[in-house]
């Protein structure tokens, strides 16, 4: 039988659901088996593989992998340069390509809760049923989201990644707070139906 698509899936709001009986390991593992997923892979080439994310918080959310195993933000270096400028670059085709007229971000989570580096490429709408809460709202639009050319830029002029990570549990405990014209919120369902004023398109 076919598996539940990622659509299907959200229309249930089962956005949270548990790893799938096919899913061995632990669930932080999940990116390496999605990588080979047919249903959300959606493209690659030498150095990486572009997938849906499996619980997507807007109307288009992607994940870039490099195929080489890299765990993480601190085990990258001055040599990763180039990996993460061609990754950047496949991430804005992509946003384009999906709604030339939307704005999207490209960037990392701090504090990543999945193994395997992988940039984010999300629609600024946050117009998904899968955005249940604050955590969720708050990794994606404090400081919590790195820009992937501030990345590159540490990388360049350092040599390394350094983010104060002690910093970053606040962030994801802050009041709900509209991303766009900076009015606060007091709840998720309010979040929601306010950022719905906001055309996203982009500014002319
Ligand atoms: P983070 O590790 O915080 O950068 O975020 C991990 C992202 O992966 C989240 O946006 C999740 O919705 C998404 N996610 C979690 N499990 C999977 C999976 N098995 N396949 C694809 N995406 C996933
Ligand atoms: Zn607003």
């Amino acid at each position: 039988m076919a598996t539940k698509s990622v659509q299907k899936r959200e229309a249930d709001g089962k956005c949270d659901a548990p790893p799938q009986k096919k899913q061995f390991g632990h669930w932080s593992q999940g990116l390496k088996s999605s990588m080979d997923d047919p249903e959300l892979r959606i493209d690659a080439d030498e150095k990486i593989v572009i997938i849906k994310d499996k619980y997507p918080k807007a109307k288009f959310h992607f994940l870039l992998l490099p195929k080489i195993s890299i765990p993480n933000l601190k085990s990258l270096t001055k040599e990763h340069v180039e990996l993460l400028q061609h990754i950047e670059k496949k991430g804005k085709a992509l946003a384009k390509k999906s709604d030339p007229n939307l704005e999207f971000r490209f960037g990392y989570h701090a504090v990543p809760s999945m193994s395997l580096l992988h940039m984010h490429v999300i629609s600024q709408d946050f117009d998904s049923p899968c955005l249940k809460n604050k955590k969720h709202w708050n990794s994606f639009t404090t400081e919590y989201f790195v820009d992937s050319s501030d990345i590159i830029k540490q990388l360049q002029e350092r040599g390394r990644v350094e983010l104060d990570t002690s910093r970053f549990q606040e962030m994801l405990k802050r009041n709900l707070r509209c991303h766009v014209c900076k009015k606060d919120l007091p709840t998720i369902p309010a979040l929601k139906t306010h950022i719905k004023l906001h055309s996203y398109s982009k500014k002319s």
